[in-house]
């Protein structure tokens, strides 16, 4: 099996990562395949596992990743620095057994009449505006749902839905539902100006369109790269056809994983 080393520049990491590779190479089962792995092992935090999607977006329905995390929050890696010799075990034992989830499917058209552009991300997507007021009408399904004024609106899959979401007073969204969600950042609402003021979350057939009043002046990210500042159309999302692949050696339950980065680790662990 063709196996991937992702590492950050952590000094724990590239230690980790150094003790990894000389395990695969000894080992008679694994071979170090950096252009066309079939498993990636990101060593870091979730910030790597993001990282290591986008690095390897174009393969990535031949990948299956794992993730070690090396002092970070670690919310989607399951292995810790310690730990190895285990993993390397368990690749070595590997029978393909994955669990997969959602991504997001961000189209972007501009006014400027160049070419439309599509991304992919893992977390989510944000638009936002620094100086001003972002107004911009929100369609879903194609039908005009309201004129949204504020700082900006985050659009995330259910592996999202922990990070940056869950700071803007999203919902918490198990990744084995198929959708995606909308949470508004410091929305206006006064007699003035009304939104819904609360999380949106639609199903697989629904695409949330997001209309800028101003296509200039707005930030528009996927994941933690900024990925335009021509002026901005209209951005569609929905459910990418794409979905991510983790091997799973080991199954962490998702609401104790919930449980256990944002409340405490609890005593019966
Ligand atoms: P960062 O600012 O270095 O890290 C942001 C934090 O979010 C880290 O603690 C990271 O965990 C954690 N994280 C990332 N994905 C997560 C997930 N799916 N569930 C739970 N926690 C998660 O930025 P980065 O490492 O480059 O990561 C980019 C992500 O940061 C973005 O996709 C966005 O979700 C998040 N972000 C959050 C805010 C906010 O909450 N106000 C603002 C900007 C960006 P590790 O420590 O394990 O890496």
């Amino acid at each position: 099996m063709k196996v991937a080393i992702y590492s950050n520049d952590g000094f724990t990491s590239k230690e980790v990562a150094t003790q990894l590779k000389e395990k695969i190479d000894a080992s008679e089962k694994l071979e170090y395949d950096g252009l066309n792995p079939q498993i990636v092992i990101s060593v870091g935090g979730d910030g790597t596992l993001l990282s290591a999607f986008h690095h390897y977006r174009d393969a990535i329905s031949k990948i299956r990743f794992v993730g070690i995390h090396t002092g970070h929050l670690g919310f989607y890696t399951d292995w810790r620095d310690y730990e190895v010799k285990e993993l390397v075990d368990s690749l070595e034992d590997d029978n393909g057994q994955s669990v997969s989830y959602p991504l997001l499917s961000i189209k972007v058209q501009y006014t400027d009449g160049g070419p439309d552009d599509s991304f992919v991300a893992l977390n989510e997507s944000t638009l936002k505006r620094i100086n001003g007021t972002m107004v911009t009408d929100i369609y879903i399904k194609d039908e005009f749902f309201e004129k949204f004024r504020g700082d900006g609106l985050c659009v995330s899959t259910p592996t999202g839905s922990t990070a940056y979401n869950k700071s803007v007073g999203g919902a918490i969204i198990n990744p084995q539902l198929n959708a995606i969600q909308v949470s508004e950042m410091a929305s206006i609402n006064n007699r003035v100006f009304r939104t819904l003021g609360s999380p949106v979350i639609v199903p697989p057939d629904e695409t949330i369109t997001i209309v800028p009043d101003s296509p200039k002046h707005n930030i528009l990210t996927c994941d933690q790269l900024l990925i335009s500042d021509r002026p901005i159309k209209s951005i569609s999302y929905s459910i990418c056809n794409d979905r991510i692949y983790f091997a799973q050696y080991r199954h962490t339950h998702f609401w104790k994983r919930v449980s256990n980065s944002f409340i405490g680790v609890h005593e019966d662990d």
